[in-house]
């Protein structure tokens, strides 16, 4: 067969990248090391897939992506976030936007994601060879010449496009192998380090907690006392420590703090009152409550399940009547709700992680295309390029942009009579 393009690495950028390609009328092929395509895809969003971020406001939504947004204005003004909504719901996959402006399939299914990228592929004869893994570039002369497949069989084309992934949740096929193969022909490679990752926590009472979930609360990292980070958002407990959202931003920040020594963490379960007003209110709902037991009179303020806990940390007895908790008593019940201390033990590692930080040095690509300066037919795209960004539908949006951006350039320079 001859190839226009050849797209390695079957994820959302991938099949993004092959599709367009495609589309324009490029023969494209897709190769994937996997027996089947979007093996991560099929997990994002706890498999529900925030498939983007619907903030329109295009210097609010790149901000989001800190000292990284000056590179990215040029490929999100050629595939935006309507564009990105209108992709789907044009192929008859509806969404619905939740909190945070976070987008997902109204199926709550992320198989609805990949079908519509593999029917996108599929309408525009994208030939995919699952089963494919790739085992470096053919390099001659500045130009890649080839991709060599583990089995020593070289695909050819006019224009490569590289969506091998970064290093998360290896079990995926994500296990970073096209950062060694662009290192070999020059590009810098920033080393990939696990971020947006769960905490570990030292308290056995947090893993107590494992699959509660906490709305709208404030989490703050302290180091020597010191407060270091704050942010607020929905936050969950695990086995192992704590997740979600709110955690998962904060992760990079609390990596770093480790570098230095301790750290702590208090969830502020009540961020809009002020520990005064709280107090005031818990004295109103217990006064209303004088004969239940202590452990059943919390459920204003927090879950059924954290109460007992709580009362544990505050050394008061669960079993206590309301009408013998003395002032001191509910006064380190209030500080719970505005302070609950935890101290931090690690973070968990790449097989956890949502992303990883680093990859391809960004000054590298042209980002007007994706296309790599150090090798002109080459582009990159998705996961393998070392942008930060937190969680919310902003690393898929990445693999949407660049993978639709990269898909257009690449077919209109290996197929002369492509315009566009
Ligand atoms: C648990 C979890 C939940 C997530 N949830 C969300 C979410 O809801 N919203 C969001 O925006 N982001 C989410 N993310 C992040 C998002 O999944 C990634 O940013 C995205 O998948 C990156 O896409 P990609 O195409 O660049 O790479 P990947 O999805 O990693 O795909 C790379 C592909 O390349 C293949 N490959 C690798 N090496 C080779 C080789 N040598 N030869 C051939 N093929 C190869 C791999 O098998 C893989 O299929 C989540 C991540 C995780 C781990």
């Amino acid at each position: 067969m001859e190839y226009d393009v050849v797209v390695v690495g079957g994820g959302p950028a991938g099949m993004m990248a092959a599709g367009r390609a495609a589309e324009l009328g490029a023969r494209v092929v897709l190769l994937e090391k996997n027996p089947t395509l979007g093996k991560k895809l099929l997990i994002t969003g706890g498999g529900r897939c925030n498939v983007t971020n619907a903030e329109f406001d295009e210097h609010i939504l790149l901000g989001k992506f800190k000292e990284n947004k000056k590179f990215l204005f040029s490929p999100f003004s050629r595939f935006t976030v309507q564009q990105t909504l209108d992709f789907f719901t044009s192929r008859n996959m509806p969404i619905k936007i939740e909190a945070q402006k976070r987008a997902f399939p109204v199926s709550n299914s992320a198989q609805s994601v990949w079908d519509v990228l593999v029917a996108y592929m599929n309408k525009h004869n994208v030939h995919v060879m699952t089963n494919s893994p790739a085992d470096g570039f053919e390099f001659e002369g500045g130009t890649v010449t080839g991709i060599r497949l583990k089995n020593k069989t070289i695909v050819r084309a006019a224009t490569y496009i590289i969506a091998t992934g970064g290093k998360s949740r290896p079990t995926t096929g994500s296990t970073g192998e096209g950062f060694q193969w662009l290192k070999e022909i020059g590009h810098t490679i920033i080393e990939p380090d696990p971020a947006l990752v769960p905490v570990t926590i030292q308290e056995a009472w947090v893993h107590k907690l494992s699959g509660l979930s906490l709305k709208d609360v404030k989490l703050t990292a302290f180091q020597n006392t010191k407060k270091q980070v704050s942010n607020k958002g929905s936050m969950l407990f695990t086995h192992f420590g704590i997740s979600g959202p709110l955690v998962l931003n904060m992760s990079r920040d609390i990596s770093e703090l480790l570098k230095y020594g301790e750290v702590t963490l208090a969830i502020d379960l009540a961020p809009q009152t002020d520990i005064g007003a709280l107090d005031k209110e818990l004295l109103a709902s217990l006064s209303e409550h004088t004969n239940k037991k202590i452990k059943n009179s919390l459920g204003k303020f927090i879950a059924p399940t954290l109460a007992p806990i709580l009362l544990e940390l505050a050394q008061i007895d669960p079993e206590t009547f309301v009408h013998s908790i003395h002032r001191e008593e509910r006064l380190r019940i209030t500080k719970l709700l505005k302070h609950l201390p935890m101290t931090v033990s690690g973070i968990l590692g790449p097989e956890k992680a949502i992303v990883t930080s680093g990859g391809v040095e960004l000054s590298e690509i042209d980002f007007q295309t994706m296309q790599s300066k150090i090798a002109p037919n080459l582009y990159i795209i998705g996961d393998v390029l070392n942008i930060d960004r937190p969680s919310g539908g902003y690393s898929l949006q990445l693999c949407w942009t660049t993978g639709h951006v990269a898909g257009t350039h690449a077919a209109k320079s290996s197929v002369s009579s492509i315009r566009i």
